[in-house]
Protein backbone atom coordinates (compact mmCIF):
# COMPACT_ATOMS: atom_id res chain seq x y z
CA UNK A 1 0.00 0.00 0.00
CA UNK A 2 0.94 3.55 -0.49
CA UNK A 3 2.38 3.10 -4.01
CA UNK A 4 0.65 4.22 -7.13
CA UNK A 5 -1.21 2.18 -8.56
CA UNK A 6 -0.66 1.69 -12.24
CA UNK A 7 -3.18 2.89 -14.73
CA UNK A 8 -4.67 0.56 -16.27
CA UNK A 9 -7.45 2.18 -18.03
CA UNK A 10 -4.76 4.57 -20.15
CA UNK A 11 -5.24 4.89 -23.76
CA UNK A 12 -2.37 4.05 -25.74
CA UNK A 13 -0.76 6.89 -27.66
CA UNK A 14 -0.92 6.65 -31.29
CA UNK A 15 2.30 8.15 -33.43
CA UNK A 16 0.04 9.97 -36.28
CA UNK A 17 3.35 11.12 -37.94
CA UNK A 18 6.91 11.24 -37.17
CA UNK A 19 7.12 12.87 -33.38
CA UNK A 20 3.51 13.39 -33.17
CA UNK A 21 1.29 11.60 -30.58
CA UNK A 22 -2.17 11.29 -30.31
CA UNK A 23 -4.12 10.34 -27.43
CA UNK A 24 -7.91 10.31 -27.43
CA UNK A 25 -9.00 10.49 -23.67
CA UNK A 26 -12.55 9.85 -22.61
CA UNK A 27 -14.94 12.14 -22.69
CA UNK A 28 -18.59 10.41 -21.51
CA UNK A 29 -20.03 9.07 -25.25
CA UNK A 30 -16.93 11.55 -27.03
CA UNK A 31 -13.88 11.79 -26.84
CA UNK A 32 -11.14 14.65 -26.26
CA UNK A 33 -7.89 13.99 -28.34
CA UNK A 34 -4.51 15.48 -27.10
CA UNK A 35 -1.00 15.42 -28.89
CA UNK A 36 2.26 14.96 -27.80
CA UNK A 37 4.46 16.37 -29.96
CA UNK A 38 8.17 15.12 -29.44
CA UNK A 39 11.63 16.53 -30.30
CA UNK A 40 14.89 15.52 -28.80
CA UNK A 41 15.19 18.46 -26.55
CA UNK A 42 11.58 18.78 -25.52
CA UNK A 43 8.11 17.42 -25.57
CA UNK A 44 5.03 20.10 -26.37
CA UNK A 45 1.76 18.85 -25.12
CA UNK A 46 -1.31 20.33 -27.07
CA UNK A 47 -4.33 20.87 -24.57
CA UNK A 48 -4.87 19.73 -21.34
CA UNK A 49 -8.25 17.38 -21.41
CA UNK A 50 -10.86 17.85 -18.45
CA UNK A 51 -9.06 17.54 -14.61
CA UNK A 52 -7.59 14.19 -14.59
CA UNK A 53 -6.82 13.62 -18.20
CA UNK A 54 -3.25 14.22 -17.39
CA UNK A 55 -2.78 11.81 -14.80
CA UNK A 56 -4.37 9.19 -16.28
CA UNK A 57 -3.76 9.30 -19.42
CA UNK A 58 -0.91 11.78 -20.42
CA UNK A 59 2.00 10.51 -18.40
CA UNK A 60 1.23 7.31 -19.13
CA UNK A 61 1.01 7.88 -22.81
CA UNK A 62 4.63 9.48 -21.78
CA UNK A 63 6.02 6.81 -20.16
CA UNK A 64 5.18 4.27 -23.29
CA UNK A 65 6.91 6.81 -25.48
CA UNK A 66 9.96 6.79 -22.90
CA UNK A 67 10.01 9.90 -22.43
CA UNK A 68 9.50 11.61 -18.44
CA UNK A 69 6.82 14.35 -17.18
CA UNK A 70 10.84 16.90 -16.82
CA UNK A 71 10.96 16.33 -20.65
CA UNK A 72 7.89 18.39 -21.28
CA UNK A 73 8.74 22.39 -21.88
CA UNK A 74 5.56 23.73 -23.46
CA UNK A 75 1.97 23.10 -22.85
CA UNK A 76 -0.14 24.68 -25.35
CA UNK A 77 -3.89 25.21 -24.29
CA UNK A 78 -5.61 25.36 -27.57
CA UNK A 79 -8.45 27.46 -26.28
CA UNK A 80 -10.95 28.30 -23.24
CA UNK A 81 -13.55 25.32 -23.39
CA UNK A 82 -13.60 23.43 -20.10
CA UNK A 83 -12.37 20.18 -22.57
CA UNK A 84 -9.44 21.64 -23.01
CA UNK A 85 -8.37 23.99 -20.01
CA UNK A 86 -9.89 21.84 -17.28
CA UNK A 87 -6.32 20.10 -16.84
CA UNK A 88 -4.75 23.14 -16.50
CA UNK A 89 -3.90 22.79 -12.65
CA UNK A 90 -2.52 19.08 -13.53
CA UNK A 91 -0.42 20.14 -16.02
CA UNK A 92 1.25 22.86 -13.17
CA UNK A 93 1.77 19.93 -11.05
CA UNK A 94 2.89 17.70 -13.35
CA UNK A 95 5.18 19.37 -15.49
CA UNK A 96 8.20 21.13 -13.65
CA UNK A 97 9.92 22.42 -16.72
CA UNK A 98 7.04 23.34 -18.96
CA UNK A 99 5.96 27.01 -19.85
CA UNK A 100 2.25 26.71 -20.01
CA UNK A 101 0.56 29.43 -22.56
CA UNK A 102 -2.81 29.78 -24.80
CA UNK A 103 -3.69 32.45 -27.17
CA UNK A 104 -4.34 36.06 -25.46
CA UNK A 105 -7.65 36.51 -25.99
CA UNK A 106 -8.03 33.20 -24.03
CA UNK A 107 -5.76 33.65 -21.29
CA UNK A 108 -8.27 35.32 -18.78
CA UNK A 109 -10.75 33.16 -19.28
CA UNK A 110 -8.84 30.27 -19.11
CA UNK A 111 -7.07 31.79 -15.60
CA UNK A 112 -10.19 33.51 -13.75
CA UNK A 113 -13.44 30.76 -13.93
CA UNK A 114 -15.86 33.65 -13.13
CA UNK A 115 -14.56 35.41 -16.67
CA UNK A 116 -15.41 32.18 -18.50
CA UNK A 117 -18.47 31.72 -16.97
CA UNK A 118 -19.73 35.34 -17.96
CA UNK A 119 -17.72 35.28 -21.36
CA UNK A 120 -17.83 32.11 -22.66
CA UNK A 121 -20.37 29.32 -20.86
CA UNK A 122 -23.20 32.19 -20.19
CA UNK A 123 -21.77 34.53 -22.48
CA UNK A 124 -25.59 34.89 -23.90
CA UNK A 125 -27.47 36.42 -21.09
CA UNK A 126 -26.73 40.00 -21.54
CA UNK A 127 -27.38 40.19 -25.20
CA UNK A 128 -30.07 37.39 -25.62
CA UNK A 129 -31.60 37.01 -22.55
CA UNK A 130 -30.91 33.13 -23.11
CA UNK A 131 -28.83 30.91 -20.18
CA UNK A 132 -26.98 27.60 -20.41
CA UNK A 133 -28.54 24.22 -18.61
CA UNK A 134 -28.23 24.45 -15.18
CA UNK A 135 -26.51 20.67 -15.37
CA UNK A 136 -24.06 21.62 -18.33
CA UNK A 137 -22.58 24.36 -15.64
CA UNK A 138 -22.56 22.35 -13.13
CA UNK A 139 -20.81 20.00 -14.91
CA UNK A 140 -18.15 22.58 -16.83
CA UNK A 141 -17.44 23.09 -12.62
CA UNK A 142 -16.95 19.65 -11.85
CA UNK A 143 -14.50 18.98 -14.58
CA UNK A 144 -12.27 21.86 -13.92
CA UNK A 145 -9.73 22.74 -11.82
CA UNK A 146 -8.14 26.21 -13.53
CA UNK A 147 -4.87 27.83 -12.81
CA UNK A 148 -2.32 30.41 -13.93
CA UNK A 149 -1.00 30.32 -17.15
CA UNK A 150 2.92 31.64 -18.17
CA UNK A 151 2.35 33.83 -20.71
CA UNK A 152 0.75 34.03 -24.24
CA UNK A 153 1.12 31.41 -27.40
CA UNK A 154 1.57 34.18 -30.08
CA UNK A 155 0.73 33.71 -33.95
CA UNK A 156 4.37 32.85 -35.76
CA UNK A 157 5.97 32.14 -32.62
CA UNK A 158 8.24 29.77 -33.11
CA UNK A 159 9.11 26.66 -30.21
CA UNK A 160 12.45 24.52 -30.48
CA UNK A 161 11.70 20.88 -29.79
CA UNK A 162 15.35 20.17 -31.03
CA UNK A 163 17.62 18.86 -33.97
CA UNK A 164 15.20 20.51 -36.91
CA UNK A 165 11.90 19.90 -35.11
CA UNK A 166 10.41 23.67 -34.58
CA UNK A 167 7.00 24.04 -34.45
CA UNK A 168 4.67 27.47 -35.14
CA UNK A 169 1.89 28.87 -33.33
CA UNK A 170 -1.07 29.50 -35.50
CA UNK A 171 -4.10 32.03 -34.32
CA UNK A 172 -7.19 30.40 -35.50
CA UNK A 173 -9.89 32.27 -34.18
CA UNK A 174 -13.52 32.00 -34.91
CA UNK A 175 -14.54 29.00 -32.55
CA UNK A 176 -13.04 31.29 -29.64
CA UNK A 177 -11.65 34.79 -30.14
CA UNK A 178 -7.81 33.37 -29.14
CA UNK A 179 -7.96 29.66 -30.06
CA UNK A 180 -3.97 29.00 -31.47
CA UNK A 181 -3.22 26.18 -33.63
CA UNK A 182 0.38 24.29 -33.89
CA UNK A 183 1.76 23.47 -37.26
CA UNK A 184 4.34 20.89 -37.45
CA UNK A 185 6.40 21.39 -40.77
CA UNK A 186 8.59 18.11 -40.32
CA UNK A 187 5.33 15.93 -39.85
CA UNK A 188 3.03 18.11 -43.02
CA UNK A 189 0.82 17.92 -39.71
CA UNK A 190 -1.41 20.92 -38.19
CA UNK A 191 -3.13 20.45 -34.59
CA UNK A 192 -5.88 22.40 -34.69
CA UNK A 193 -8.14 21.80 -31.41
CA UNK A 194 -11.57 22.97 -32.48
CA UNK A 195 -10.66 25.72 -34.63
CA UNK A 196 -12.50 24.13 -37.36
CA UNK A 197 -15.88 21.73 -36.72
CA UNK A 198 -17.27 20.63 -39.81
CA UNK A 199 -21.21 20.58 -39.82
CA UNK A 200 -21.66 18.67 -36.07
CA UNK A 201 -19.35 17.77 -33.58
CA UNK A 202 -19.50 13.99 -33.02
CA UNK A 203 -20.06 11.47 -31.08
CA UNK A 204 -16.46 8.69 -30.50
CA UNK A 205 -18.89 5.92 -32.89
CA UNK A 206 -18.93 9.39 -35.17
CA UNK A 207 -22.67 10.08 -35.07
CA UNK A 208 -23.40 13.79 -34.76
CA UNK A 209 -23.57 14.64 -30.88
CA UNK A 210 -23.87 18.72 -31.25
CA UNK A 211 -23.86 21.76 -33.81
CA UNK A 212 -20.11 22.86 -34.99
CA UNK A 213 -20.05 25.69 -32.08
CA UNK A 214 -17.77 28.31 -34.00
CA UNK A 215 -18.99 31.70 -31.90
CA UNK A 216 -17.40 34.74 -35.04
CA UNK A 217 -18.00 33.56 -38.27
CA UNK A 218 -15.91 35.85 -39.86
CA UNK A 219 -13.23 34.99 -38.15
CA UNK A 220 -13.97 31.45 -38.09
CA UNK A 221 -14.58 31.40 -42.13
CA UNK A 222 -10.85 33.32 -42.17
CA UNK A 223 -9.39 30.34 -40.12
CA UNK A 224 -10.82 27.98 -42.65
CA UNK A 225 -9.31 29.55 -45.54
CA UNK A 226 -5.92 29.97 -43.74
CA UNK A 227 -5.99 25.91 -42.89
CA UNK A 228 -7.36 25.44 -46.12
CA UNK A 229 -4.22 27.48 -47.99
CA UNK A 230 -1.45 25.96 -45.29
CA UNK A 231 -2.90 22.55 -46.99
CA UNK A 232 -1.31 20.28 -44.72
CA UNK A 233 -1.16 16.49 -45.36
CA UNK A 234 -2.87 16.14 -42.21
CA UNK A 235 -5.77 17.79 -40.20
CA UNK A 236 -5.90 16.78 -36.36
CA UNK A 237 -8.49 17.70 -34.57
CA UNK A 238 -9.76 17.40 -30.73
CA UNK A 239 -12.94 15.66 -31.44
CA UNK A 240 -12.79 14.02 -35.07
CA UNK A 241 -10.94 10.75 -36.94
CA UNK A 242 -7.00 11.91 -37.61
CA UNK A 243 -7.48 13.23 -41.44
CA UNK A 244 -5.07 12.71 -44.91
CA UNK A 245 -5.19 15.31 -47.32
CA UNK A 246 -8.64 14.62 -49.31
CA UNK A 247 -10.24 13.77 -46.11
CA UNK A 248 -9.23 17.53 -44.71
CA UNK A 249 -9.95 18.90 -47.03
CA UNK A 250 -13.04 18.19 -47.30
CA UNK A 251 -13.90 18.78 -43.50
CA UNK A 252 -12.48 21.93 -44.39
CA UNK A 253 -15.35 22.33 -47.16
CA UNK A 254 -18.38 20.95 -44.73
CA UNK A 255 -16.96 23.47 -42.32
CA UNK A 256 -17.27 26.42 -44.82
CA UNK A 257 -20.41 24.57 -46.17
CA UNK A 258 -22.23 24.59 -42.74
CA UNK A 259 -21.82 28.07 -41.93
CA UNK A 260 -23.30 28.99 -45.68
CA UNK A 261 -26.05 26.65 -45.32
CA UNK A 262 -26.85 28.33 -41.12
CA UNK A 263 -26.47 32.11 -42.46
CA UNK A 264 -29.26 31.31 -44.92
CA UNK A 265 -31.35 29.40 -42.22
CA UNK A 266 -31.03 31.91 -39.67
CA UNK A 267 -32.11 34.98 -42.40
CA UNK A 268 -34.90 32.62 -43.43
CA UNK A 269 -36.65 32.29 -39.89
CA UNK A 270 -35.80 35.86 -38.90
CA UNK A 271 -37.82 36.70 -42.42
CA UNK A 272 -40.74 34.32 -41.41
CA UNK A 273 -41.13 35.97 -38.75
CA UNK A 274 -41.53 40.04 -39.26
CA UNK A 275 -42.98 40.23 -35.41
CA UNK A 276 -39.65 39.08 -34.00
CA UNK A 277 -38.25 36.10 -32.32
CA UNK A 278 -36.18 35.98 -29.17
CA UNK A 279 -33.17 33.60 -29.41
CA UNK A 280 -34.68 30.77 -27.23
CA UNK A 281 -37.42 31.04 -29.96
CA UNK A 282 -34.32 30.35 -32.81
CA UNK A 283 -32.66 27.83 -31.25
CA UNK A 284 -35.58 25.80 -31.19
CA UNK A 285 -36.55 26.23 -34.82
CA UNK A 286 -33.02 26.12 -36.22
CA UNK A 287 -32.07 23.14 -33.93
CA UNK A 288 -34.79 20.94 -35.82
CA UNK A 289 -33.82 21.88 -39.04
CA UNK A 290 -29.79 22.66 -38.64
CA UNK A 291 -28.28 19.47 -38.72
CA UNK A 292 -28.79 15.39 -37.72
CA UNK A 293 -27.69 15.85 -33.93
CA UNK A 294 -30.32 15.15 -31.34
CA UNK A 295 -32.58 18.28 -30.42
CA UNK A 296 -32.59 17.23 -26.69
CA UNK A 297 -30.02 19.43 -24.37
CA UNK A 298 -28.28 20.89 -27.58
CA UNK A 299 -29.64 24.48 -27.97
CA UNK A 300 -26.54 25.47 -25.79
CA UNK A 301 -23.77 24.28 -28.45
CA UNK A 302 -26.52 25.76 -31.17
CA UNK A 303 -26.14 29.58 -29.36
CA UNK A 304 -22.70 29.95 -30.57
CA UNK A 305 -23.41 29.73 -34.40
CA UNK A 306 -26.53 30.93 -33.73
CA UNK A 307 -25.11 33.84 -31.75
CA UNK A 308 -22.51 34.76 -34.22
CA UNK A 309 -24.61 34.84 -37.37
CA UNK A 310 -27.17 37.32 -35.75
CA UNK A 311 -24.54 39.43 -35.01
CA UNK A 312 -22.95 38.90 -38.73
CA UNK A 313 -26.39 39.71 -40.28
CA UNK A 314 -26.97 42.58 -37.65
CA UNK A 315 -23.58 44.09 -39.08
CA UNK A 316 -24.54 43.87 -42.29
CA UNK A 317 -27.94 45.64 -41.87
CA UNK A 318 -30.05 42.40 -42.28
CA UNK A 319 -31.20 41.81 -38.98
CA UNK A 320 -32.30 43.59 -35.88
CA UNK A 321 -33.09 43.80 -32.79
CA UNK A 322 -36.67 45.24 -32.92
CA UNK A 323 -37.62 45.47 -28.98
CA UNK A 324 -38.11 42.92 -26.36
CA UNK A 325 -41.19 40.85 -24.85
CA UNK A 326 -41.02 40.04 -21.59
CA UNK A 327 -38.49 41.75 -20.97
CA UNK A 328 -36.08 39.31 -23.71
CA UNK A 329 -34.78 41.29 -26.71
CA UNK A 330 -36.76 40.13 -30.13
CA UNK A 331 -35.03 39.75 -32.97
CA UNK A 332 -36.38 40.40 -37.25
CA UNK A 333 -35.13 40.71 -40.34
CA UNK A 334 -33.99 44.42 -41.63
ZN1 LIG B 1 -13.55 20.64 -27.52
Amino acid sequence: MGERTPQTDAVAPVEVASGVHRIDSPLGERFTSLYLVAGPAGVLLYDTGVDGTIPAHVLPALGMLGRTADEVTAVVVSHCDVDHFGGVADAREAFANARIVAGADDVPLIEDYDRYLTERARGFVADYGWDEDPAVLAWCRSVTREGALDGVAADGERIDLGADRVIEVLSVPGHSHGHVAIDVPWADAVLVGDAVLADSVDLADGTPAFPPTYRYVDDYLATVARLEGLDRGLLLTAHYPTMHTDASRAFLARSREFVERLDQLVTDALTAAPAGSTFAELLAHLNSVAGRWPVAGTEGALAFPVAGHLERLTGRGRARRVGERDGVAIWAAA
